[in-house]
């Protein structure tokens, strides 16, 4: 189904097929938007950056279905900040990720998800240029036949880190230099003892962490490396002369199936959106990947703008809604930034940090500082500013609880939100909010509940009556604010 834009090749032109963008194309499908995606590789990437997903995306992943796709699934216990460990099963272990699932997987899942949704996804197409034409977008992609050019009323760049979209549709893109350049090997034949932390040496830091079938992914952080320009990977010889100064040990008789090397640049977009031209995922902010924070954060900036520009696209709201966008999504970067700033202070200063390891080794073994760092990296902390109201649910995602619908069928809470669509869920006596949200049918579908138990971590839904976004996060709660407003506010004029 296309939207409002027949004489357009579609409603939206996606740049890259990463996380961000895969999920993003799914979201705009789910919302009835047309989407083509423009992938300058052409075969999906068998490296893998990231090697699990935090708790908020395992929800957000359940919202949709997905989790089928990804087999048996194993919470960890494990985690740490700033390679100082914390114990991320805190409290009611609600904040515990799932660890053992490749970024390659993950991607792969997604991009079948995205197919099967209708989104066209073109490999080997690198977009080059594009214009914003203030009504729409002209865009340009160097394909295997040739240049291609695509009209759309909007374009997300979802590019990744060196983001062509960024760069060429002039978004600011402030903060700071990589100091350091870490150096990354996944190696097959080598015999260490694998270790999840990091091991300090005088010369610089040294990861050894298990990844399964005999592969291990080694990292080498030297003191005083300075970060270089650099045009491709590199080889591996010089990431074992690296773990040699470090450590004396020779792992060059090992066999690398993927070398790279990252810093701890920090930047991010000052706006997330330019005109007819929007940012997501590491095209949005660049960091040091501390504590498997960025795809996640990207998945979830997918998830954020897919309703609303699926929404705007085909008319059904105005394009006013795009604006909650970069108000909700550039605090939570922001975070991030924050986060893994001080992360990476503690990870790759010298021994002189010791003693400030040591200390924190003691204050992160608390409950209540366990927990805070914990929610920072899970993403359930995460609070938007949804309107008026006070309610402890307000403008959080709606927790995962048992529910027997009015017709005896038992669901989830999470179940309501498989279409994508807004949820008016009534748990109480009063009709009223039903019969009002009854009138942004079908954007908004209406359900009678009665609440059959808690959530996995014992939550509960403390209210009458909820209306869910979309994304999962709760838009109003009964005797908090006014219904009528969040409705027009997020789903447009009624229908009936
Ligand atoms: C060593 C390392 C370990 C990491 N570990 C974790 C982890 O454990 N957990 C976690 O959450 N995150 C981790 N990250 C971060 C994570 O990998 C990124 O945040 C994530 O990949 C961002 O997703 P994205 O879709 O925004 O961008 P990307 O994954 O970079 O995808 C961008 C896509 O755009 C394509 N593209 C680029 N330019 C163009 C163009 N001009 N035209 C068309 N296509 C284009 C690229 O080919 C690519 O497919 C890690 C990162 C590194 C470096």
């Amino acid at each position: 189904m296309q939207g409002q834009s027949a004489q357009r090749d579609t409603d939206v032109v996606v740049a890259g097929a990463g996380p961000a963008g895969l999920m993003l194309a799914a979201e705009l499908r789910l919302a009835g938007a047309g989407v083509v995606v423009l992938e300058q590789e052409s075969r999906p990437t068998a490296e893998s950056r990231g090697m699990g997903f935090t708790a908020r995306t395992l929800e957000v992943f359940d919202q949709r279905g997905l989790l089928p796709r990804f087999g048996e699934l194993k919470r960890s216990p494990g985690g740490h900040f700033g390679s100082v460990p914390v114990n991320f099963a805190v409290g009611d272990g609600r904040h515990a990720g799932v660890t053992g699932i490749s970024q390659a997987r993950t991607v792969a899942a997604l991009g079948e998800w995205a197919a099967e949704l209708g989104a066209d996804i073109r490999r080997g197409h690198r977009l080059t240029r594009f214009t914003d034409t203030g009504d729409g977008v002209e865009v340009w992609a160097e394909g295997p036949d040739g240049e291609v050019r695509l009209t759309a009323p909007y374009l997300v760049g979802c590019d990744g880190g060196r983001s062509t979209v960024r760069r060429a549709g002039g978004f600011d893109f402030p903060g700071t230099d990589a100091t350091a350049e870490l150096l990354l090997a996944d190696v097959k034949d080598l015999e260490l003892p694998p270790k999840w932390s990091g091991e300090r040496h005088p010369g610089g830091m040294l990861l050894a962490a298990p990844l399964g079938d005999g592969m291990v992914r080694i990292v080498v952080s030297e003191h005083g490396r300075a970060p270089l320009e650099r045009t491709g990977p590199p080889a591996f010889s010089e990431v074992a002369d690296a773990w040699k100064r470090v450590s004396g040990d020779d792992i060059s008789g090992a066999t690398p199936v993927w070398v790279s090397s990252f810093g701890d640049a920090a930047r991010q977009a000052s706006a997330y959106r330019r005109g007819r031209v929007l940012l997501a995922g590491d095209a949005a902010h660049v960091h040091l990947p501390a504590s498997g924070q960025g795809m996640n954060v990207s998945i979830q900036d997918a998830v954020n703008l897919g309703w609303k520009l699926g929404a705007v696209v085909t008319g059904r709201v105005p394009g006013t809604l795009l604006d909650s966008y970069h108000a909700e999504r550039h605090p939570v970067g922001a975070e991030l930034l924050r986060n893994t700033r001080a992360q990476a202070t503690l990870f790759l200063g010298g021994p002189e940090m010791q003693p400030l390891r040591d200390v924190l080794t003691r204050v992160f073994g608390g409950e209540e500082a366990a927990l805070l760092l914990a929610g920072l990296v899970s993403g359930l902390e995460i609070r938007y500013d949804v309107g008026a109201g006070d309610h402890p649910l307000l403008g959080r995602r709606l927790p995962d609880i048992p529910l027997v619908l009015d017709d005896g069928e038992k669901t989830r809470s999470t179940r309501l939100l498989h279409p994508a669509r807004g949820v008016l869920l009534s748990l109480g006596a009063d009709p009223e909010p039903a019969r009002l949200a009854g009138r942004w049918a079908p954007r908004v579908d209406v359900r009678s509940a009665r609440p059959a138990g808690t959530g996995p971590a014992g939550e509960t839904v403390d209210a009458d009556a909820v209306l869910v976004r979309p994304d999962g996060y709760v838009a109003w709660v009964a005797g908090s604010g006014d219904l009528a407003s969040a409705l027009n506010r997020h789903f447009g004029e009624p229908t009936g």
